[in-house]
């Protein structure tokens, strides 16, 4: 063990009740349970647990996650903050904003707005922090993250769970490319899986407005500025999702699916209204559209169900009160929708949150 791993870090807490750090609401235990607000903080606490081979939960806003049960390990939850702009001085319109993991994406979102930044506007309201942004690759109304990241900086854990982690280690920066973000996906749901804890994240943004109006209603918006664009992607939020506050939910529950043109082709002489997006590997499919064909929309299954209003988003109805059932109860409700869809439309929809098991394990099938 490194020495500087026996060092109990400051601020670490011990059987700490987390149903109030998942935005779902589900009780559950960390064995350990630490905030860390800076970068040296999270070194030390990632090594002293490494040196104990304890599992490590990463845990931003916990707004995409399912806590089936207690953690053997350490909860990390992230607290870095701070926002710092660089103006390019080669393209003075192109602004990089470094940002600390722990800040909120909405407030981030929102005091762009008002340095007159540019570039994040359809992506207001979504919950949790910037540091999480990159593991999924966040994306609404036709922006994704993608497009507004230069790079992440962080710590990368050792792939052999007993290798030792050095509270020293300088942070690693990782381009923009070698995130190897996709759809709702990225480096850090496979290669570097539960191995790369992001401390600041790099955006780059532009002092002039650029404005992305796809989708509908934005399509129907005629040259609006990047206040009407985020205000109008932010009452149309907010009227159609519930309020983890108010009804705990993880958003989408179900990535959307991507078939072939055959598959496609085959279901739209089926299902004449079936809507349909290109993508670049075929047909993208609104797995909102399957899960409420199949009846689920608005069904409860013990103390969970599917949303009366987006049949993507699996609520927990309990809210604080759910008991420990409540996630397997859960997760059989996806399961069963999950075979529904298969068996209706022969189409296999992926689980968008992760799901961190009693074990130690982490699986997001
Ligand atoms: P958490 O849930 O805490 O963590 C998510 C994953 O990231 C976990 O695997 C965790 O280990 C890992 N992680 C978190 N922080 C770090 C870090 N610093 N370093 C390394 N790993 C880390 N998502 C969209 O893409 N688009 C939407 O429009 C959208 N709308 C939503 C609406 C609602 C109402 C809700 C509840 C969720 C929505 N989401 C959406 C999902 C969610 O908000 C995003 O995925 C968000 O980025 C999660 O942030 P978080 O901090 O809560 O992450
Ligand atoms: P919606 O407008 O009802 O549309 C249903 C789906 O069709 C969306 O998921 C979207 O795919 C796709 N779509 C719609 N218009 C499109 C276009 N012009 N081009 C390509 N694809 C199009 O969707 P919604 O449920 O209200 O959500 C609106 C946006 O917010 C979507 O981008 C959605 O991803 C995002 N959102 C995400 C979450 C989450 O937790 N991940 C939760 C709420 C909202 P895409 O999802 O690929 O964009």
């Amino acid at each position: 063990m490194p020495d500087n791993a026996s060092i109990y870090p400051a601020n670490l807490r011990e059987h700490v009740d987390v149903q109030a750090c998942n935005t779902l609401a589900l009780p559950a235990r960390a064995r350990y349970f630490l905030r860390a607000t800076t970068a040296t903080e999270l070194a030390g606490a990632i090594a002293w647990a490494r040196a104990r081979q304890l599992p490590l939960l990463v845990l931003g806003g916990g707004s995409n996650v399912v806590l089936r049960g207690d953690w053997p390990g350490l909860v990390l939850q992230i607290g870095v903050e701070g926002r710092y702009i660089e103006t390019d001085t080669g393209n003075p319109d192109s602004v990089r904003v470094t940002v600390g993991a722990g800040e909120n994406w909405h407030v981030l979102v929102q005091w762009s707005l008002q340095q007159q930044l540019y570039g994040l506007e359809n992506l207001t309201l979504i919950p949790g922090t910037v540091g999480a942004a990159p593991i999924q690759n966040i994306g609404a109304y036709g922006v994704e993250l993608q497009s507004r990241l230069e790079c992440v900086r962080g710590f990368e854990l050792p792939a052999a769970d007993s290798a030792p982690f050095d509270a020293n280690a300088k942070l690693i920066e990782l381009s923009a490319v070698q995130c190897r973000l996709g759809y709702r996906d990225s480096i850090f749901k496979h290669q570097l899986r539960g191995r790369f804890v992001i401390v600041e994240v790099v955006l780059r943004l532009a002092r002039t407005f650029a404005p992305v109006l796809d989708y509908p209603p934005l399509n129907t918006l005629h040259a609006p500025d990047a206040a009407l664009v985020e205000r109008t992607v932010r009452e149309l939020r907010q009227s159609k999702l519930p309020d983890p506050a108010v009804l705990p939910n993880v958003g989408s529950f179900f990535k959307n699916p991507v078939v072939d043109s055959a598959h496609f082709a085959a279901l739209a002489k089926q299902y004449a209204d079936i809507p349909s997006y290109p993508a670049p590997s075929g047909v993208k499919l609104p797995a909102a559209w399957l899960v409420d064909r199949c009846g689920w929309k608005g069904r409860r299954h013990g103390s969970v169900g599917v949303h009366d209003r987006q049949a993507l988003v699996l609520v927990n109805h309990a809210g604080a009160a759910a008991d420990r059932a409540a996630a397997g109860e859960l997760l059989a409700l996806a399961a069963a929708i999950q075979a529904d869809v298969l068996r209706v439309f022969g189409v296999q929809l992926e689980l968008e949150p992760t799901i961190y098991g009693e074990q130690g394990s982490d699986s997001s099938r």
